[in-house]
C-alpha cells in the first residue's frame, strides 16, 4: 500500500490574471487535496520569460488568498529552478538521451510533409546536425515504446510518443542563455515537491505520456493523474488568457467560486463526464 502522504498542487503560468478556467483547476486540485487530508501547493510555472511576469504571479497568489484558498507559503517559482533543471538535463545527457537540434519551425514542418510522419518532429537531427547549423534546441531521444497509465477518472490511456510527438524539446537556445521546456520543468518539480496527485485539466492529457517517459528516464516516481473536463466557451473552445478570457477579481470571487463548484458538479454546463469525476473526489457531496 502507498503510505506516502498526499501532496497535490496547482501550477498556473503567470502570463496573465487568473480566469474562470484557471479557478476551476485551482478548486479541483484544492478540494481533491482537502478530501484526502493532504497538502496543497501552488507552483508558479514561469519558465517562459517572454510571457510570464512576477507581477502576474503575485496577483494570482493574492487572488487565491482573497478567495480563501489555503496554501503553503513556500511558493515555488520555476524561474528560480535553473540548477535543478540543469542537473536533470545533465543526467539525461550522460545517458545519451539528449541531442542538439538545428531545425527551424519551417524545416520541421517541411520534413514532416516530406517524410509523411505523424510525429510532430521527424527526428531530422537525431543522428547529427547538418554542418554549419546553429543549435536551436535540445531534444529528448524518445524510446520506441508504448506508455500506459490509468487516470483516476477511470480512463485508461496509451501513447506511443515516437509516433505521436517524436523526440521533444527539453531546452530552447535563446540569446538570454536558454529556456527550459514545460515538460522537463514540470517533471523535475513534481518530483522535487513530492507531488503524489496531479489534478489538472484535460488539455494536459497529451503531455502526460511525455512526462511519464521523462520520469522513467530520470528514475522518478509517477504521480497519480486525474484530468477533469475543460470549461469551454459557447463556441466549444477552451477558454484561455490568450483569447482574452475575462480576468477574475476578488469582488466577483464568490460567484466565480460558485460557478467553478457547479461546473465541477456538472449542473451548470452540459458536460457528462464531470459528475463522475466529482463523485470520485467528494463521494458524499450533493449538488
Ligand atoms: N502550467 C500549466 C498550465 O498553466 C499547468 C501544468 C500542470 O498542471 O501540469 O497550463
Amino acid at each position: 500500500p502507498n503510505t506516502s502522504p498526499y501532496i497535490g498542487r496547482f501550477a498556473p503560468s503567470p502570463s496573465g490574471l487568473l480566469h474562470q478556467g484557471s479557478l476551476i483547476a485551482a478548486l479541483a486540485s484544492y478540494l481533491h487535496a482537502r478530501w484526502h487530508a493532504g497538502t496543497w501547493l501552488v507552483r508558479m510555472e514561469d519558465v517562459d520569460v517572454s510571457r510570464c511576469t512576477r507581477a502576474y504571479g503575485l496577483a494570482q497568489l493574492q487572488l487565491l488568498m482573497d478567495l480563501g484558498f489555503e496554501f503553503d507559503n513556500n511558493v515555488m517559482w520555476q524561474s528560480e529552478r535553473n540548477a535543478a533543471y540543469q542537473a536533470a538535463f545533465a543526467q539525461l545527457q550522460a545517458q545519451g538521451r539528449i541531442y542538439p537540434c538545428g531545425c527551424s519551425r519551417k524545416e520541421i514542418a517541411d520534413s514532416r510533409i516530406a517524410l509523411n510522419t505523424t510525429a510532430t518532429y521527424s527526428g531530422a537531427c537525431r543522428h547529427g546536425m547538418t554542418d554549419g547549423k546553429a543549435i536551436r534546441s535540445w531534444r529528448f531521444r524518445v524510446d520506441d515504446e508504448v506508455i500506459r497509465w490509468n487516470d483516476e477518472n477511470g480512463d485508461s490511456h496509451m501513447e506511443a510518443i515516437a509516433q505521436s510527438v517524436g523526440d521533444f524539446v527539453l531546452k530552447r537556445e535563446t540569446p538570454q542563455g536558454g529556456e527550459w521546456a514545460y515538460q522537463l520543468a514540470v517533471v523535475v518539480d513534481d518530483a522535487a515537491q513530492g507531488v503524489t496527485h496531479v489534478v489538472r485539466g484535460a488539455d494536459l492529457l497529451d503531455s502526460t505520456a511525455r512526462q511519464i517517459a521523462l520520469q522513467q528516464a530520470l528514475n522518478l516516481p509517477t504521480p497519480q493523474y486525474n484530468h477533469f473536463p475543460l470549461l469551454l466557451n459557447p463556441q466549444g473552445e477552451k477558454i484561455s488568457k490568450r483569447e482574452q478570457a475575462p480576468a477574475l477579481h476578488a469582488l466577483d470571487g464568490l460567484s466565480a467560486l460558485q460557478h467553478a463548484w457547479q461546473f465541477l458538479g456538472g449542473t451548470y454546463f452540459e458536460c457528462h463526464d464531470v459528475p463522475s469525476f466529482w463523485s470520485s473526489v467528494l463521494p458524499n457531496a450533493t449538488f
